[in-house]
């Protein structure tokens, strides 16, 4: 039977840790939320005191945190001193790459194998085991981490060696929060130039300004059904996660010498999005900051 220790239960974490109960496998749960120990219990999960106590007799440990600092804390303070040296351990929080590395090289240090594995997908991904996993591990590492992913997964891809998942995982969204920028800057002159914005996405939807942001979570409510344009822009993936991976990304640009000019202007656009007051919206709301439709 496998043994998975889960640590951080919150909006991405119980879903996951959800779904690996759900395919037989024996789930320890640890997180400081009494909240989230609640839920985790209802959900058929055993609860552990501490970190330390939940991957005790672990298999897998899968960690699911906010941010670096909590990942290599957990890591130094928990992990590494009380998991069985055979287990596997996985880092599926989004980080940033010199962290994931770190800790990858001191796990490796102490005879672990261990992976980061960020993910894309929101919180109904996780919660339907949809995610898509971008792994950074070595590669004779990589069929036992796919197979303890696999209750979690629609696709699981190994992007290279430790701290390549958490380098493609900030650059995929660098992507994203930049062409979502872009997508809203066309609406928005579309609609001064007086062009209705369906016959506007019906064009370019079929033209060579098509991208995801457009056709599949368009940011002008009505021509995408299910994007949360249509729903006030509530759920979906927050603003203020993006602004959290575009600094990710920023920083990761600035470390290793690579020039992103669109990247630190998306940067620059979200926080004023966050400023505002707008950071739980879904990130296409920058298309009513840039209309001048909100405060
Ligand atoms: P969240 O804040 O809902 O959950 C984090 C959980 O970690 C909380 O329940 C918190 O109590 C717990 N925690 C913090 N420190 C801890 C510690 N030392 N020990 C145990 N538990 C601890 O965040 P989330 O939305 O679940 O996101 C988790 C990670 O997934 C983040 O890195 C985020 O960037 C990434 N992510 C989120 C989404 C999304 O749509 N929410 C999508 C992709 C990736």
């Amino acid at each position: 039977m496998t043994r998975v220790a889960f640590i951080g239960l919150g909006n991405m974490g119980s879903g996951m840790a959800a779904n690996q109960a759900k395919a037989g496998h024996e789930v320890t749960a640890f997180d400081l939320s009494a909240e989230a120990m609640k839920r985790a219990a209802e959900q058929g999960m055993r609860g552990a005191a501490s970190a330390g106590e939940a991957v005790r007799d672990a298999s897998v440990v899968i960690t699911m945190l906010p941010a670096g600092q909590h990942v290599r804390d957990v890591y130094e303070q928990a992990i590494l001193p009380n998991a069985p040296k055979d287990a596997l351990l996985i880092d599926c929080s989004t980080i940033d790459v010199d962290s994931a590395r770190t800790v990858a090289r001191d796990a490796s240090m102490q005879g672990f194998r261990a992976a980061d594995a960020p993910v894309s997908g929101g919180t109904a991904a996780a919660a339907s085991g949809a995610l898509t996993f971008m792994v950074g591990c070595r590669e004779q590492d990589f069929a036992d981490m796919e197979e303890a992913l696999k209750p979690m997964a629609k696709a699981i891809i190994r992007a290279g060696d430790a701290g390549a998942g958490q380098a493609a995982k900030i650059c995929n969204n660098m992507l994203l929060g930049i062409s979502m920028i872009a997508t809203c800057e066309a609406f928005v002159l579309a609609e001064r130039l007086g062009l209705d914005p369906q016959k506007f996405f019906d064009i370019s939807s079929k033209a060579s300004g098509q991208c995801w942001s457009l056709t599949s979570y368009c940011p002008w409510p009505g021509p995408v059904p299910a994007a949360p344009s249509n729903r006030d822009y509530q759920g979906g993936f927050a603003a203020a996660m993006m602004l959290k991976d575009l600094k990710l990304a920023q920083e990761a640009a600035m470390n290793s010498g690579a020039d992103t000019p669109l990247g630190g202007g998306a940067q620059a656009l979200y926080a004023e999005l966050v400023d505002r007051g707008h950071g739980g919206r879904d990130f296409s709301f920058m298309l009513q900051m840039l209309r001048g439709a909100v405060q």
